[in-house]
């Protein structure tokens, strides 16, 4: 489920879209507005073990 990353609610709804397509988010309960994915790509597991080696 899709929560807040402010205050951890579940209570977000859509709140439009980014200039990229990015889903927009919005929480109910602080108000804070935030996108679903970070503009970070996912970094796998194995691609942080590879990190800590280096
Ligand atoms: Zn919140």
């Amino acid at each position: 489920m899709l929560t807040c990353p402010t205050c951890k609610a579940p209570h977000v709804v859509k709140y439009g879209k980014t200039r990229s397509g990015t889903q927009n988010y919005k929480c109910r309960e602080c108000g804070r507005r935030f996108v679903e994915h970070p503009t970070k790509k996912y970094i796998s597991p194995e691609t942080w073990a590879q990190i800590d080696k280096l």
